[in-house]
């Protein structure tokens, strides 16, 4: 039998030990959420992509030949347009401190350098800054992406990797080529190179880690995915999988648009103007969906159509 005192000190007790439960519970959850991205932001840089882009017609006498966006002060894309060239590449330039990176020169006979020294120039100036050494280098080696390359080779402060996959991996310094991730540094900005040989046997995909966009080149976009070694390229989408799990992936960005707005259905091969065209960006979520596919094919790649892409081996 207890008496009054002693049976309220021990409610007491009890409700002390339930408020220091609670406590350490509400504690310990909160520490749990604080380790994983919350929806703000991800903790990344953001930027803006447009609605649409710039469409390749029908009068081409309005279309410039290359549609400048700034997805924030450090990180320009470049689309080139339908009226340019019916491929309408797309171009990245990434701002660090040290270094510019540009990501292809576009198809065609083109007037690419101009274009980025306009926007180098621009930028230079917003940042009271007198140069900036630029690096040219490519998502792969295939003329569409590589085709203004000569206009670089001869001006200052500028290094044009070559296109080939011997030259990639000695810029890059890539010793175990292709399961070697490795990182370049464009100054307080530091990229993850990525190989992904497949589509063509110098593909790299870039790795922002201060926007957390994926640049998959012609890889991964929203369109036809030529695959020409199949084996190699299963094994790139694998590799593109597991290096990005638990990160922020923001967008996955491609060099192209080949699909329309609408589910499965493509412009047909040389469409320029796509009045009714699929954004570009894609998230880690196609990325899943193209590895379990190829998963699924077991080596035997075969075409085969998706929401927002297809597998088309060569
Ligand atoms: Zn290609
Ligand atoms: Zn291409």
């Amino acid at each position: 039998m207890l008496d009054r005192f002693e049976r309220a000190s021990c409610s007491t007790i009890i409700r002390v030990c339930f408020v220091a439960a609670f406590l350490f519970l509400l504690l310990t959850a909160q520490q749990a959420i604080s380790q994983s991205p919350q929806p703000e932001g991800g903790g990344v840089r953001p930027g803006v992509l447009p609605k649409t882009w710039i469409l390749g017609g029908p009068k081409c006498i309005e279309i410039p030949e290359f549609q400048i966006h700034e997805y924030n002060e450090d990180f320009y894309i470049l689309r080139q347009s339908g009226c340019s060239h019916y491929e309408k590449p797309f171009l990245y330039l990434l701002f660090g401190k040290d270094k510019v990176l540009l990501l292809d020169t576009g198809a065609g006979k083109n007037e690419v350098a101009r274009v980025v020294k306009r926007v180098i120039d621009q930028w230079l100036a917003r940042n009271k800054r007198a140069s900036i050494n630029l690096v040219v280098a490519h998502s792969h080696g295939h003329r569409d992406h590589t085709a203004g390359d000569s206009q670089f080779e001869a001006l200052p402060a500028t290094v044009v990797v070559k296109p080939a996959a011997v030259a990639v991996q000695a810029f890059f310094n890539v010793h175990r080529w292709p399961d070697e991730i490795v990182q370049y540094d464009l100054g307080e900005r530091i990229l993850d190179v990525i190989p992904i040989p497949g589509h063509e046997a110098s593909g790299v995909a870039i790795y922002d880690r201060q926007t957390g966009i994926l640049l998959t080149g012609d890889t991964l976009y929203p369109g036809r995915l030529y695959v020409h070694d199949g084996a190699a390229f299963a094994q790139s989408i694998q590799r593109l999988v597991e290096f990005t799990r638990g990160k922020i992936v923001t967008h996955v960005l491609g060099t192209h648009i080949e699909n329309t707005r609408a589910p499965y259905l493509d412009y047909k091969i040389g469409t320029a103007y796509q009045p009714d065209e699929h954004q570009l960006e894609l998230s880690r979520g196609t990325l899943l969906e193209l590895n379990e596919a190829l998963q699924r094919m077991n080596g035997h790649v075969t075409r085969l159509a998706f929401r927002d892409f297809t597998i088309w081996p060569e």
